[in-house]
């Protein structure tokens, strides 16, 4: 039996929010319909796509294309590790496509990654359809835990050196991880001079979104900026971060640590140096509106 999907017509994937982004829709060709389910949390699609290789999509927004995923997890990664002196524990909330965990074990001084997912779904679907974002699960220093991220934080004090949210939009599950009280349960979670990242949505589409998440995170950290990445299939091309030190004196924006120039081209196709520093430079109206 052929599969069908409501966000599929006529060969074309298109992604609609008239909340999240109004009168726009990024479409994608459809070679295939591979996997269709309502989990106990959200609406799971996966798709063969003509162009962007396989096609992770949650409640009809897109999570993760094969072709350019590397460029938002290695940045989301690598910003909040090479901003540590020496992180050895990192948590990643979020991230059931195992993206972030590949980046996190390229550094040879973390010990343990935990992984929080609210939705085993995910996790499930993207080691059979998505095996080179999920091939970290096997990974000796990987351990994956299934739950609400802001319940699991509330356990754990003083523990983690880095963690990383790498959540759905603020609709559904993940509502909660853009809102003050999360970071609060992070502070605490973090060892002394901990670092997080964390998805922090489109400059074109949300800058008030943003602007009351850096509130947050500014109520809550001493360091809290903005950086972004490139992407052509997260909506209008282009995905931030918020970067958050508990260390005053942090610039996140310079990197404490870097690959080395060969690691850089054997390990990395976006992340580098240079571009950890550029990507906290934001363009005159966002710039303005977030400082
Ligand atoms: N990089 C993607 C993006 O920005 O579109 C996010 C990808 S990742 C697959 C998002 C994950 O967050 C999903 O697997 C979802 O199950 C998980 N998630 C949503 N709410 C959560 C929560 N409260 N606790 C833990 N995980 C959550």
């Amino acid at each position: 039996m052929s599969l069908s999907h409501p966000t599929i017509k006529d060969g074309w994937f298109a992604e609609i929010s008239d909340t999240m982004w109004p009168g726009q829709a990024m479409s994608l060709r459809v070679k295939k319909i591979l996997h269709v389910e309502k989990s106990k949390y959200q609406d799971v699609l996966v798709f063969e796509s003509t162009d962007y290789g396989n096609v992770l999509v949650l409640d009809g927004v897109i999570q993760a294309t094969e072709r350019d995923e590397f460029s938002y997890q290695e940045m989301i990664a690598h910003l909040a590790l090479n901003s540590h002196p020496n992180p050895k524990k990192v948590l990643v909330v979020g991230g059931g496509d195992g993206g972030v965990l590949r980046e996190i074990v390229k550094h040879s001084c973390v010990e343990e990654a935990v992984l929080c997912d609210i939705d085993e779904t995910v996790i499930k679907v993207s080691k059979k359809y998505l095996p080179e974002m999920s091939k970290s699960y096997e990974h000796p220093k990987v351990s994956v835990h299934i739950g609400d991220g802001f319940k699991f934080l509330a356990d754990y004090k003083n523990t983690f050196d880095v963690i990383i949210t790498d959540s759905s939009d603020p609709e559904g599950p993940a509502e909660s991880l853009f809102q003050k009280p999360y970071f609060e349960l992070l502070n605490e979670a973090l060892t002394e001079k901990g670092v997080i990242t964390t998805q922090a949505e489109n400059i074109y589409l949300h800058l008030q979104i943003i602007k009351d998440l850096k509130k947050a995170c500014k109520s809550v950290f001493p360091v809290s900026e903005y950086a972004y990445v490139t992407i052509p299939t997260y909506p209008s091309g282009q995905i931030g971060f918020m970067v958050c030190s508990k260390d005053a004196s942090a610039d996140v924006s310079k990197p404490l640590r870097s690959f080395s120039p060969e690691e850089e081209k054997k390990l990395l196709k976006y992340y580098n140096k240079d571009i950890h520093e550029a990507s906290f430079v934001l363009p005159t109206f966002a710039r303005d509106a977030l400082n």
